[in-house]
């Protein structure tokens, strides 16, 4: 099935997408049938979001504008958003691969799905709300900000599916605790978080503080939002939708294939997508790949948690960091709430890493705790970094996705 679609994709980029053609000519592919299996995909052209931007905003669409039913655009975490288009089917598809996210956290009709991610350009919001109309919940379109609101809602419409990014899913725990509303006092039970990298010791504080088993969730708007992969109930992997997405990992220098589990850049191709198909998709997300047998019974291979984006890993000193591994540390000591943020500097020669994060339970004297982090996060990433202890609410909260580091240093 994934040849067959693969080839249909490649028909409809040769016919309808000029710049691709002319890469698909020059790799030597003239009609679908020059893919005569799967191993063929190595020879075809990669596609960047640079190409994106070059041909901004409907230069790569397959189809007439009159065709296109919705726009959306990426976040823009970097630089100018790419502009993405969805047909009435690419609709349905996304809808489908939606509901079936739901259904593997365990959603099922009829239950109130309160979704706080932001509604608007950004795929998060509509995409969780096409999903959980179809599956056939009462879906309560909150969108994202204002969390005394959400508390209300939450509270009064009793929402059981929690829908947001996990960093804003803190964010109304914390409100939840402002407000002295106990987190057993609402209905509660499933968490489908994602758009942003976040660990197991987030998904245990965010289980914990609201009372709920969460689920991971990923995609990107350019393959077609979230609902690209997602968690089943035994949470060991995120099942890729592939008769959707055909996935491959690779070594971000070489360009050639890595095996099943070894780290490295994920690429996508779609495989139904009318609007905007895409050929090997560099995301720039580091993750890995399983095609083993899960234990829910699933058949389509699982993709690990991606630890971030080859961009967000900071080089400090030399030594190469992930913000994600700070958030492991951090939240591994305890005492300190789960919201943080790091700030790079260059105050002389050196880079300077700052970790603002704020205290569990109020502390007159944070010297201690402060330099009990620092010797664990100079343990397990061999960088020295300052830990400041900010008053309760002192890191910058965030809506949708978390700002998690701050670059200071002058742009060379
Ligand atoms: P932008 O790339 O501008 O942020 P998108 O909204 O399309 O725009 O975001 C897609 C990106 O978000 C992915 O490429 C990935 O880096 C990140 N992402 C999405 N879901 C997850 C997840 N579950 N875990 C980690 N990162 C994720
Ligand atoms: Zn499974």
């Amino acid at each position: 099935m994934q040849l067959e679609r693969l080839r249909q994709t490649i028909g409809r980029l040769l016919r309808s997408v000029p710049p691709i053609r002319d890469r698909l000519l020059q790799a030597g592919v003239r009609s679908p049938d020059d893919v005569a299996s799967l191993d063929d995909l190595q020879r075809l052209p990669f596609t960047r979001k640079t190409d994106l931007r070059e041909h901004y905003p409907f230069g790569l669409f397959a189809v007439p504008r009159e065709q296109v039913v919705r726009i959306h655009a990426s976040s823009g975490t970097r630089g100018k958003p790419t502009v993405v288009g969805y047909t009435r089917a690419d609709l349905d598809m996304w809808s489908e691969v939606m509901a079936r996210t739901l259904a593997m956290a365990g959603v099922e009709p009829g239950m109130v799905l309160h979704n706080a991610y932001g509604y608007g350009l950004f795929t998060g919001g509509i995409g969780f709300h096409m999903g959980a109309e179809k599956m056939g919940c009462m879906v309560v379109p909150i969108s994202g900000g204002m969390s005394q609101r959400q508390v209300l809602m939450l509270e009064d419409l009793g929402g059981e599916v929690l829908c947001s990014t996990p960093s804003y899913a803190l964010n109304i725990a914390q409100t939840l605790a402002e407000q002295g509303v106990s987190a057993d006092r609402l209905k509660l039970k499933i968490g489908v978080f994602g758009a942003e990298p976040w660990t197991e010791e987030m998904r245990q504080a965010i289980e914990q503080q609201l009372g709920i088993t969460a689920f991971n969730v990923y995609g990107l708007s350019e393959i077609v939002g979230p609902g690209v992969s997602a968690e089943c109930e035994a949470r060991q992997g995120m099942h890729l939708q592939e008769d959707h997405f055909l996935a491959e990992v690779i070594d971000p220098e070489t360009e050639q294939p890595v095996g099943p589990g070894i780290d490295g850049e994920l690429v996508f191709s779609t495989l139904t997508k009318e609007a905007l198909p895409m050929l090997r998709y560099r995301t720039g997300d580091l993750s890995s790949i399983d095609p083993s047998p899960c234990a829910c019974g699933r058949t389509t291979a699982r993709m690990a948690r991606v630890r971030g984006r080859f961009d967000d890993m900071l080089i400090i000193r030399g030594v190469n960091l992930y913000p994600s591994e700070v958030e492991r540390v951090l939240l591994g000591v305890g005492d300190v709430t789960p919201h943080y943020q790091l700030v790079v500097d260059r105050p002389g020669a050196m880079d300077e890493l700052t970790v603002l994060c704020e205290p569990a339970a109020p502390t007159p004297d944070t010297g201690p705790l402060s330099r009990r982090i620092e010797r664990a996060l100079r343990e397990a990433t061999g960088l020295s970094m300052l830990v400041k202890l900010l008053d309760p609410g002192g890191v910058p909260r965030s809506e949708g996705k978390a700002v998690r580091v701050v670059d200071n240093r002058p742009k060379d």
